[in-house]
């Protein structure tokens, strides 16, 4: 199932993409006493919920034509968005560490899966990461590798939008000493529109081996990004335990699982995005996110 959110910014409500249109689940969550939007609830109750959707969708019940409404973020109010760096074996600054690196994005940083990513006044180096998020069902604190599963309602398309110059203050001058240089992820992932997800959240029982996933970006239709979820150095069973082993991990929470090689920064000479460019974001199964780059307004 594609749980979609639709709707104007901040006002979005949950509904399921077919490949007839979008119906609404309005209905259904106000039967549980659900608001409209609460997709946190659809996906920690799924369990539940998963075949009251299905027989929904069985009905003729009207569609909303999907190319009449803004698909918003999937998962639109969050209450967390944690980023895992340096997962791919062959990705950026991949190497042998004793643990995931683990971040957070701030909620404010959401985007629809075709909202436009602003480039802030702060800077001109604008970076893409193209990653597979996991979106979290029921929540919990210490689930274990095994018991992972159980807590993964779907997965998503992300991009990490990074701000290398901001997130790596010295680097422009150091460029060889990243570590003594100190991070500032907040600043360098943080900003507004710096989290694009969608188009929806495929539910994982649709997923047959989430391993078998391809990721491919493209910028201006030039592919700078193609990964393989194999390659991830810490799989996604490994990350919900690692998460959770420190935080309690909520319905809706979403998991960004790092990035595979090709983004501009790392590139000789760098590559950065400029307004007007368009990136693409494709994982196999799931779908694709497209984002044109614009300047502050
Ligand atoms: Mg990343």
């Amino acid at each position: 199932v594609r749980l979609v959110s639709f709707g104007s910014p901040g006002a979005e409500q949950a509904g399921v993409h077919d490949e007839k249109g979008i119906l609404p689940l309005a209905d259904l969550l106000s039967s549980f006493g659900l608001r409209p939007d609460d997709m946190n609830a659809v996906l920690g109750l799924w369990s539940h919920l998963g075949r009251d959707v299905a027989a929904a969708l069985e009905t003729d019940q009207v569609r909303i034509d999907p190319a009449t409404v803004r698909l918003g973020p999937p998962v639109p109010h969050p209450n967390n968005i944690i980023g895992v760096g340096r997962n791919y074996k062959d990705g950026p600054n991949a190497g042998e560490l004793p643990q995931p690196v683990l971040f957070t994005k701030p909620t404010t940083a959401l985007n629809g899966p075709e909202d436009a990513i602003v480039r802030p006044a702060q800077t001109e180096t604008l970076d893409y990461e193209a990653e597979l998020a996991v979106v979290i069902g029921r929540g919990g604190r210490h689930i274990s590798r095994s018991q992972a599963a159980a807590h993964i309602a779907g997965y998503t398309v992300a991009n990490d939008v990074t701000v290398p110059d901001l997130m790596f203050p010295g680097h422009v001058d150091n460029p060889g000493d990243l570590e003594a240089l100190g991070l500032q992820p907040l600043l360098g992932k943080g900003f507004d529109t710096f989290a694009p997800t969608g188009p929806w959240v495929l539910t994982a029982d649709e997923v047959s081996d989430v391993k078998q996933l391809e990721i491919y970006l493209s910028v201006n239709g030039e592919e700078r990004q193609r990964g393989s979820v194999r390659n991830l150095v810490w799989d996604v069973e490994t990350i919900v335990e690692e998460v959770s082993g420190a935080m309690t991990l909520q319905p809706g929470d979403i998991i960004l699982t790092g990035t595979p090689p090709g983004i501009g920064w790392m590139m000789d000479p760098p590559r950065f995005l400029e307004i007007g460019d368009t990136i693409e974001i494709t994982v196999d199964q799931i779908g694709t996110i497209r984002s044109r780059v614009e300047g502050p307004s």
